[in-house]
């Protein structure tokens, strides 16, 4: 009985020595609350659809390969689109004197130097319209790219009159074993504006490349600009339901800035009043709108960016990181307690 007793009171002393000397710790489970997309980001973003298919960081490298575009050298136009510079958004290492290879190899350096590791590199080609060549030509200058043993595929941006069933079909063949994506500048899917900014190809064109596209099983990207002169929001909101319609994979969005020496950048000193700016908050408020109305399988690449001060004229945001663009995207998402897709309508 005794040995009991002391046996209840070594407990005793054990337990209150534990509950006075040892912190105690104050635990708190976050509950994490998965999207339609299978992430607790509240849109379905570029980054989980990379890691969903490749299971690692996937990084672009910009490669010039010295194409031309159909609205410059005179097939479909000369003067080009009203905001084009596309010196705006080439990085330096992108010379198409070099090879396809020699790129790639600077490309990964200069990424590497800057950016966390990818596990995957991506051959991104952005400059003038990536398919518009002989399908020859196409084949030489896309065979060469995926033989560069670091990559894991091409991202191959166009205009949507460059291509063709032809050419589509050496793209499917090419995505059988490798990651192909079709990226189209659609831009804004008022003919109106269209015509207004010069683009050389109306709505239509672009709606049938898509389709013909996605059809072949090519993942389908597209970019649009958001803020043309005479484009109201209600109009860009509308929109949301146009891009919702198309088979597209991904979306990419932008802020309208204007480029130094562009046709744009003399309209804006002629008539400001027919731009609309917003400052970086109006924005992201704006475009949550345009998201909250997203396919929410819709994955969003990007929804805005900004060229180096030196390309730009007009007002803008300053020096801004993606980032930091992205951050305050998320932030705002979880304050108004919105996502991706909840004001969708199909
Ligand atoms: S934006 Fe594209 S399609 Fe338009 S002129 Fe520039 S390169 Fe050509």
């Amino acid at each position: 009985m005794y040995r009991f007793r002391q046996v209840g009171v070594a407990f005793w002393n054990v337990g209150w020595f534990l509950v006075t000397f040892l912190p105690i710790k104050k635990v708190t489970y976050k509950l994490k609350i998965m999207y339609d997309w299978a992430d607790d980001r509240r849109f379905n973003s570029y980054s989980r659809y990379f890691r969903e298919l490749f299971g690692s960081r996937v990084q672009k490298v910009a490669i010039n390969a010295g194409f031309t575009c159909p609205n410059r050298d005179g097939s479909v136009g000369t003067g080009g689109c009203t905001f084009c510079n596309n010196e705006a958004f080439t990085p330096s290492y992108c010379q198409p004197s070099k090879s396809i290879a020699q790129q790639i190899d600077e490309g990964i350096e200069f990424h590497a130097r800057r950016y966390r590791k990818a596990g995957k590199y991506l051959a991104y080609f952005q400059s003038f319209s990536n398919t518009y060549a002989p399908l020859e030509t196409l084949r030489t200058i896309y065979g060469e790219a995926l033989a560069h043993p670091a990559l894991a595929g091409i991202v191959v941006g166009t205009r949507p009159d460059c291509v063709d069933g032809e050419k589509l079909d050496f793209f499917a063949e090419l995505s059988r074993d490798r990651y192909v994506a079709i990226e189209y500048g659609i831009e804004s899917t008022f003919d109106q504006t269209l015509r207004a900014i010069n683009r050389g190809h109306d709505f239509a064109t672009a709606r049938r490349a898509v389709e013909m596209t996605a059809a072949r099983g090519i993942h389908t990207g597209a970019h649009f600009i958001l803020g043309f002169p005479d484009e109201t929001d209600e109009m860009l909101l509308a929109q949301a339901g146009t891009i919702n319609s198309l088979p597209l994979t991904t979306v990419k969005f932008h802020q309208l800035q204007i480029f130094k020496n562009t046709a744009m950048a003399a309209e804006w000193e002629q008539s400001p009043e027919r731009f609309t700016f917003k400052n970086m908050e109006e924005y992201i408020e704006f475009f949550i709108a345009i998201l909250r109305r997203l396919r929410p399988s819709l994955v969003v690449e990007r929804f805005a960016g900004e060229a180096p001060p030196r390309y730009r004229v007009g007002r803008d945001w300053g020096l801004v990181r993606n980032e930091e663009l992205a951050a305050r995207l998320d932030r705002r998402l979880a304050e108004l307690d919105v996502r991706q897709g909840d004001l969708y309508e199909s």
